[in-house]
């Protein structure tokens, strides 16, 4: 079993002010409206990803933790 974040912005609360992309790049894109999203529907966890969220002005980032067989 391995533990995988599954990452959500709340796009109605995204400022775009970019935290989240300059403190993991590999895990949130800048869209061309300036509203963030997740790279991938599920990330490795991650300090940069915690960071992230924790630093996001709004808190429009949402970490859930799900396993994954494989
Ligand atoms: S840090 Fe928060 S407000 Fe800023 S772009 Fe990322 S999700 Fe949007």
């Amino acid at each position: 079993m391995t533990r995988y974040w599954r990452l959500d912005v709340d796009q109605d609360r995204c400022i775009g002010s970019g935290q989240c992309t300059a403190t993991a790049p590999g895990s949130f894109e800048l869209d061309d409206d300036r509203l963030a999203h997740p790279s991938e529907a599920l990330v490795e966890p991650s300090e940069d990803v915690r960071s992230a969220a924790h630093l996001c002005p709004v808190a429009a980032i949402t970490i859930d933790e799900v396993a994954a067989e494989h």
